[in-house]
């Protein structure tokens, strides 16, 4: 069972520990993507070596393949990909509203053709709650409605609506499956501060174990997103764990920590790796530029993970150039690396009440421009 103690703030910023079923995580705390159960280019020793505390998993992609027959028949995700610690599943219902012209949506549920061989599937708030209860995540989502980023105030409003509805039937659900684990809900309401609101309230009578942040960093202007972070950020509870979806960039990172963000996830360090674009303290680096041919640097200098401490830029680059899968082993290995570092100083920031002077010297030196 879940239990989250705050242990110290600056600010807004948090320095929290949430105990879950499968250890304990330090939070504020960056969660690798593992989609279909596997974060790419990463085994569990690769993870375990960059100190990942918890992964996440997609509902939708493991309920397809393998789907719940396998995972059940060995007792869950942590079982069948040999990963021990704590894992947080998503609902599904990103995914199935992202496929826009295959769905329907009704009061019920969503139903929509698999996009692998056009069966006619249905997902509704109780059966994200079966599928999550089998996979057996530490950190359960609620289904919600996820609709567009931009989205005038009426659609926002009766989709949040909706939204609550299906988070009250997902709350149910849950303890009627007697899951052992947490279950979150999501605050939507698009870009309207006073919808935001009047979701985290809807979802705060309900009563959830932690509170997400959905409907962000789905192509709005970065101000806007950050403009609905500052105003939640004082309503948050408090003594719940806060978690802000699929974001983002090292900044934007800092910047939630900033106002209140306990927990991140997002395919950006990994999936920006495969393509060759690496996260360093001073800016990015796009290796297949031919200015790295002869870069007999690591990376980073000042970073000690296994690709810095092994490899040359130059190296890195023509792995790069040929397509060797390890390039994007060691280019994952990197980026992981560089969040996780990210992270915990920025939980020693917190501790020490220096969080400005962190932010200050973050920016200034991701600004500063790679040599
Ligand atoms: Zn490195």
């Amino acid at each position: 069972m879940l239990q989250f103690s705050l242990l110290n703030q600056d600010g807004f910023a948090r320095r929290g520990s949430l105990q879950l079923n499968h250890g304990t995580i330090q939070t504020p705390v960056f969660m690798p993507v593992g989609t279909y159960g596997s974060v790419k280019a990463m085994s569990p020793a690769n993870l375990n070596e960059i100190q990942a505390q918890i992964i996440l998993g997609n509902t939708f992609h493991l309920w397809l393949r393998p789907t719940c027959d396998v995972i059940s028949h060995f007792g869950g995700l942590h079982n069948f990909i040999g990963w021990d610690k704590p894992i947080l599943t998503d609902s599904g219902g990103f995914q199935v509203f992202s496929l826009a012209n295959m769905r329907k949506l009704t009061e019920d549920g969503c139903t929509f053709k698999s996009p692998l061989n056009g069966e006619k599937l249905f997902l509704s708030p109780e059966i994200s709650m079966q599928i999550q209860t089998v996979l057996n995540a530490d950190i359960v989502m609620q289904l919600d409605e996820c609709p567009d980023g931009n989205s005038d105030k009426h659609t926002a409003d009766k989709s949040l609506e909706l939204s609550l509805r299906w988070a009250l039937r997902s709350k149910n659900e849950f303890e009627r499956l007697n899951n052992p684990n947490a279950l979150f809900g999501i605050v939507q309401g698009a870009l309207f501060s006073d919808l935001r609101a009047k979701s985290l309230d809807g979802l705060m009578q309900i009563g959830f174990d932690g509170i997400a942040i959905g409907g962000l960093s789905v192509g709005e202007p970065k101000p806007e997103m950050q403009r609905i972070l500052r105003d939640l950020a004082p309503i948050l509870p408090s003594d719940l764990p806060h978690y802000l979806m699929g974001v983002g960039t090292p900044e934007d990172l800092v910047f939630g920590v900033s106002c209140g963000i306990d927990m991140f996830d997002c395919v950006m360090p990994t999936r920006n790796a495969r393509n060759g674009w690496l996260f360093t303290r001073f800016g990015d680096i796009k290796i297949k530029n031919a200015r790295y041919k002869m870069d007999e640097k690591p990376l980073d200098e000042s970073c000690n993970c296994y690709t810095c401490q092994h490899f040359s830029r130059a190296y890195l680059h023509h792995l790069h150039r040929v397509g060797e899968i390890l390039g994007s082993q060691l280019n994952t290995i990197h980026n992981l690396h560089y969040y996780q570092t990210l992270m915990s100083e920025m939980r020693q920031a917190i501790e020490n009440q220096e969080f400005n002077q962190f932010q200050a010297a973050f920016y200034e030196n991701r600004n500063r421009g790679i040599e």
